[in-house]
């Protein structure tokens, strides 16, 4: 069992702080100024200079910074975007509100990732976009479907929102020339508690993901103190990170190397403990390169399996059913034999920071003995006909 003194290593997923955070919090609580401040453009700062690139626009979650960048990338109705039914349906969420149609993909079973051969097959004349996922932080490469892309203006807007601190060869994640999206939400690699950001390609689209993220205002908050009226320029959300929330980002972003390398070692401990585990597939998150975000297995019998792990107080959890079958997407299903299967195979074990090689052991024996008790279980119903 796992150790009761320290219940969050039974969890799936947890925030993890580390512990300069309230005093941030407190700062900018005391200071008075509570909404986008300059806290916010230094946390947007500090994002942009971790990545190595001219900027990054803070926002509110990460389904905010992908619903902003479909819509910087001009999407609306009548578009279609190709994008993986083996995703949060937040980035579903974000193709629907702009009013265009998900045209759902496979993934690869090995890394649930899209692959270029899949997205060049599901062009047709309407794609305007193409959303892959980052599934577990591993980067997606699309240079062998980059012609024909850019051809057809066809924008990537990558769901980066596991894939903070990974990279794509030697350029992390968010340099590489897409339009990225990262969540900084409860769970994810780095956390704002909520927020997300957005990385824009250029000065322009920097400009429009500012304006959409204030209302479709154009002046800046500074600029609104000095004068007595401002202008509405087009359609806009309310999607602004607040300086408390930015303050978590900052210190997290400070400490990052810590969690990068945590989480990097115990997606190995994972590794090395499942390797010969009978019936078991490890998804692949590629972790010399990723920052991983979950750790996730391919087993038989997932629900019965599922159901005894949880039985046992163990966090198990499923990332994620696939989309195409929800009744909101209805109208855009067609059949993914491929996602059916894997949605119907993956489990997600517990992973976060504050776990260690132990606890990575106590899950993967439990793990073992569930499989067991499910082949028996097997074993016995047909013998006895059932
Ligand atoms: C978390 C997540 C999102 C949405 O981010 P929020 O900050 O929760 O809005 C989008 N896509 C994926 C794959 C996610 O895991």
């Amino acid at each position: 069992m796992i150790n009761s003194s320290r219940p969050d290593a039974r969890r799936n997923a947890s925030p993890y702080l580390y512990g300069q955070e309230a005093a941030a919090v407190a700062q900018v609580l005391e200071s008075g100024q509570y909404g986008h401040t300059g806290v916010t453009e230094e946390f947007e700062r500090g994002i942009a200079a971790f990545l190595g690139v001219d900027d990054a626009v803070a926002v509110s979650s990460g389904t905010a910074a992908l619903h902003i960048a479909l819509l910087v990338a001009g999407i609306g109705p009548g578009d279609e975007v190709i994008v993986p039914s083996q995703t949060f349906c937040a980035t579903v969420q974000a193709i629907v509100a702009c009013g265009a149609s998900p045209r759902f993909v496979e993934v690869s079973p090995d890394t649930l990732c899209v692959e270029s051969g899949t997205v060049l097959e599901a062009i047709t004349p309407a794609t305007r976009a193409v959303m892959p996922v980052l599934y577990g932080g591993r980067a997606v490469d699309l240079t062998a479907a980059e012609e024909v892309l850019g051809e057809r203006g066809i924008t990537v807007v990558e769901d980066a929102a596991h894939a903070f601190g990974s990279s794509l060869g030697t350029q992390l994640v968010g340099s590489t020339g897409a339009l990225t999206c990262f969540s900084f939400g409860p769970i994810k690699n780095l956390t704002c508690i909520e927020g997300g950001a957005i990385v824009p390609r250029t000065s322009q689209e920097a400009g429009v993901a500012r304006r959409l993220r204030t209302l479709g205002i154009t002046q800046s908050q500074a600029e609104r103190g000095r004068t007595t009226t401002y202008a509405v320029a087009g359609f806009g959300l309310r999607a602004t990170l607040s300086s408390v929330h930015a303050a978590v980002g900052s210190v997290q972003l400070e400490q990052f190397p810590i969690v990068a390398a945590k989480r990097k070692a115990l997606w190995r401990a994972y590794e090395a403990e499942l390797h010969s585990m009978r019936d078991v597939v490890l998804v692949d998150v590629d972790v010399d390169r990723s920052v991983p975000f979950n750790c996730v297995v391919r087993v038989p019998e997932r629900d019965r399996v599922h159901k005894v792990l949880h039985a046992q107080g163990l966090g198990v959890g499923v990332h994620y059913p696939p989309n195409h079958t929800q009744p909101a997407f209805a109208p855009w299903h067609r059949p993914l034999p491929v996602t059916e299967m894997v949605g119907g195979q993956i489990m997600s074990l517990p992973f976060h920071p504050a776990m260690d090689a132990g606890d990575v052991h106590q899950v993967v024996s439990a793990l073992g003995r569930a499989l067991a008790t499910v082949r028996e279980e097997a074993f016995a119903a047909g013998k006895t006909g059932r």
